[in-house]
C-alpha cells in the first residue's frame, strides 16, 4: 500500500510537470481526484488492510489527496495568469486607426414636425388631447355624421377589427370624445397616427400622422379659422404664406373646405412640387356640423366651431421638398440624418 501511494504521487508529479494549459490541469484533477480515480480506488482498497494499519494508511492517502488538490490549484492559477498576460500581449490595439464614430440618436422628422406643430398651436391657446388608435365605429364615423352605408365612408378605406371596432382613419375620432367631456370654450389639438387600407405608393401609405384642431365657442366664425390657419402656416414655413379655401365636402363639417397654400417653392409660378398649378393642398377644414355638436352634448343654437385635420407627412414633404412618403418609414439612416 505504501508503495502504491508513493508511485501514484510520483506519477501525478510527472503528469503535472508536462501540462501546458490550464484546461489540461483541470482534466488532470478530474483524472486523479474523480470518484473513479486512483485515489478513490486506494481508499476502497483500505478495506482489505488490517484494522491496525487502516488509520495510518488512511492518513497517507488523505495527505496525497490534499497534495494533489493543492498542486493542481497552484498550477492552474499559474497557467491562467500566464495565458492571460499572453493574450493581453497579443491583443495589441492600433491607436493610429481612425475610431468608429458613435451614432447620436435624434428625433424622427415626423416627431419633430409634430412637436413643432404642437408648439406653435399651444402658443395660440390650444391644448393637446389624445384619442385612441383603436376606436369604435361610433367615434370614428357615426358620431361624426357618417351614418352606416354613407358613401363618404368610402373616402377613407378603413381597417375594421370587428364590425364595431376599427383602426381610426383620421384623428377626428377625438372630436366627439372631447365635446362630450368638456364645456365650451373648447380649443384643442389632437395629434396622432391614422390608418388607411390603401396601396403604398409615393403619395399614400397605410399609416401616417395627422394633427386635428377643434375650436368651439359662442360666435366662432370662418374668420377665426382663416386667421388661425394663416398664422400657423406662416410659422411652419417661416414666411408669410398666401392661402386659399375651396369648398369641399366632409360629413362632419358644414360647410367644408379644402385649404391650399400658394406654392412655398415657386411662389405660385408653377413648379414640380405644385404640379405647375402654383398651389399646394395642405388641409381639410370647415365649421363643425350641428349634428356633431349635438352628439357631443353641445347646443348648436348657442355654440359654433371650426375643425381642421392635416397630415404631418404632407407638411414635412412640402417644407423639405420630399418626393415620396415612403421615405419616412424606410429607416434609411442617410435620409433620417439629414434632419
Ligand atoms: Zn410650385
Amino acid at each position: 500500500m505504501e508503495e502504491k501511494v508513493s508511485t501514484l504521487r510520483k506519477q501525478f508529479q510527472s503528469d503535472l510537470s508536462s501540462v501546458k494549459h490550464s484546461k489540461d490541469v483541470e482534466q488532470l484533477k478530474v483524472k486523479y481526484l474523480g470518484k473513479k480515480g486512483p485515489i478513490a480506488e486506494l481508499m476502497l482498497n483500505l478495506r482489505d488492510c488490517t484494522p491496525e494499519d487502516r488509520p495510518r494508511l488512511g492518513k497517507w492517502i488523505n495527505e496525497l489527496k490534499e497534495e494533489v488538490a493543492l498542486l493542481a490549484t497552484q498550477a492552474y492559477d499559474g497557467l491562467t495568469l500566464a495565458e492571460q498576460s499572453e493574450r493581453i500581449h497579443e491583443e495589441k490595439i492600433d491607436i493610429t486607426l481612425p475610431g468608429r464614430r458613435a451614432y447620436l440618436e435624434h428625433k424622427h422628422l415626423i416627431t419633430r414636425m409634430r412637436d413643432e406643430a404642437i408648439d406653435i398651436l399651444s402658443g395660440m391657446g390650444f391644448t393637446v388631447q389624445y384619442g385612441p388608435d383603436l376606436d369604435s365605429d361610433y367615434y370614428n364615423y357615426e358620431g361624426l355624421n357618417f351614418p352606416p352605408d354613407h358613401p363618404a365612408r368610402d373616402m377613407q378605406d378603413t381597417f375594421y377589427i370587428s364590425p364595431e371596432m376599427l383602426l381610426r382613419s383620421h384623428t377626428s375620432n377625438t372630436q366627439v370624445r372631447v365635446l362630450e367631456a368638456h364645456k365650451p370654450p373648447i380649443r384643442i389639438i389632437a395629434p396622432g397616427t391614422v390608418y388607411r387600407n390603401e396601396n403604398i405608393s409615393a403619395r399614400s401609405h397605410v399609416f401616417f400622422h395627422q394633427i386635428e384642431g377643434l375650436y368651439v365657442d359662442k360666435n366662432v366664425s370662418f374668420a377665426d379659422l382663416f386667421a388661425t390657419m394663416n398664422e400657423f402656416w406662416s410659422k411652419v414655413f417661416k414666411k408669410n404664406v398666401e392661402s386659399r379655401f375651396r369648398p369641399s365636402y366632409f360629413p362632419f363639417v358644414e360647410p367644408g373646405l379644402e385649404v391650399d397654400l400658394k406654392c412655398v417653392k415657386c411662389n405660385g409660378n408653377g413648379c414640380g412640387l405644385c404640379k405647375h398649378t402654383g398651389w399646394l393642398e395642405v388641409c381639410g377644414a370647415g365649421m363643425v356640423h350641428p349634428e356633431v355638436l349635438k352628439n357631443g352634448g353641445i347646443d348648436p343654437e348657442v355654440y359654433s366651431g371650426y375643425a381642421w385635420g392635416m397630415g404631418l407627412e404632407r407638411l414635412a414633404m412640402l417644407r423639405y421638398g420630399l418626393p415620396d412618403i415612403r421615405l419616412f418609414t424606410q429607416n434609411d439612416q442617410r435620409f433620417l440624418d439629414q434632419f
